[in-house]
């Protein structure tokens, strides 16, 4: 009988907040006067998927995988860098089960976005919506989110991985 084990990954990210810049959420560009800040697109919720499905299975990080050193890795789009994990991990026969994510963001109000957010996500990963997780936390002012001037991202993913 074929048999599998499940592996979860942990992601985490934050990214400076500045006015100017597009706003990038899970490969959505959100209406905001203020965008993420960062040597790519800054889309802080898919590098922390990134480091969780890496993580699950043992992988390099995302900053080892696209060094923010790489000029041609200047505000390239996040969205490439995650197809380019899966294809990493998929190789290796896992299936990606879900993904739980949390924003840690005061500003902008990101629950009118959750939906369109969680289906950008699941397209990407080639999963169900209902697979994807998603929650925004505000901080009441505590230094987590510094006074508006940046977003995190936690992300848990479980992914089954095929025994040896
Ligand atoms: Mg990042």
């Amino acid at each position: 009988m074929k048999t599998t084990r499940l592996c979860v990954g942990l992601g985490f990210d934050a990214h400076p907040l500045r006015a100017g810049r597009p706003l990038r959420l899970g490969g959505v560009t959100i209406p905001s006067r203020r965008g993420l800040v960062g040597h790519s697109d800054a889309d802080v919720l898919l590098h922390a998927i990134i480091d969780a499905l890496l993580g699950a299975v043992g992988g390099p990080d995302i900053g080892t995988l696209f060094p923010d050193t790489d000029p041609k890795l200047t505000n390239v789009d996040s969205r490439s860098l995650l197809t380019q994990a899966t294809r990493r991990i998929r190789r290796q026969g896992v299936r990606i089960v879900n993904v739980d994510c949390v924003l840690v963001c005061d500003e902008p109000k990101l629950a009118p976005h959750y939906q369109c957010i969680r289906e950008s996500v699941a397209t990407l990963l080639k999963i169900e919506s209902s697979s994807v997780g998603l929650k925004a936390k505000t901080c009441e002012g505590t230094a987590l989110a510094y006074r508006s001037r940046s977003i995190a991202a936690l992300v848990v993913a479980l992914l089954e991985m095929p025994s040896p």
